[in-house]
């Protein structure tokens, strides 16, 4: 089977709340899987997994620059031509889905890694905190919330969703 990089949100969150100053690195793919401007693992995972899917969504509303907008599945979109930076949407969300420091690091492109290059990928798992980061040949596994975000990233995070077990 073929490796992936799984990332915990829940230990990165932990982490973040016990230092929140802390320079988080960005995992990116530079060419294929981020079409839409350069996305950060961490928002992509965010919008799909934490994020409520609100109906009138306040993000979209409050957002000054348009910046935001749904996709067919509801996962909110963010242009990050159009964004500003200016997290207006972070403090108006409710269920907290975007971290505090979401945007911090926006144009900081020191702290990003290309992860489609195998030495970026081992500095980047080096570079996360304790446990955040690892290379795994295990699938989607969501006894142990762990989620595909896409063919080459699991994400272990709490899955929100609207379905009773
Ligand atoms: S306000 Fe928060 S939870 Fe609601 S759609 Fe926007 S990001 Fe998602
Ligand atoms: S940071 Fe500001 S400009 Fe960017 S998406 Fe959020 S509300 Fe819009």
């Amino acid at each position: 089977m073929a490796q992936k990089l799984l990332i915990d949100m829940i230990k990165l969150r932990s982490a973040l709340a016990e230092n929140s100053d802390m320079l988080i690195p960005e995992g990116v793919f530079y060419q294929s899987l981020n079409s839409n401007g350069l996305k950060t693992i961490r928002e992509l995972a965010a919008f799909r997994f934490t994020c409520r899917r609100c109906e009138d969504a306040p993000c979209i509303s409050v957002c000054p620059a348009d910046a935001l907008e749904k996709d067919t599945e509801g996962i909110i979109n963010r242009h990050t031509n159009l964004c500003i930076s200016c997290k207006s949407c972070v403090t108006i969300c409710p269920f907290g889905t975007m971290m505090t420091d979401f945007f911090r690091h926006h144009r900081n492109k020191d702290l990003f890694y290309d992860l489609t290059d195998r030495n970026e990928l081992e500095l980047f798992i080096r570079a996360c905190p304790p446990g955040v980061a690892s290379v795994t040949e295990s699938d989607e596994s969501p006894a142990e919330n762990i989620y595909r975000l896409n063919d080459k990233v699991l994400v272990r995070d709490y899955l929100y969703t609207t379905e009773t077990p």
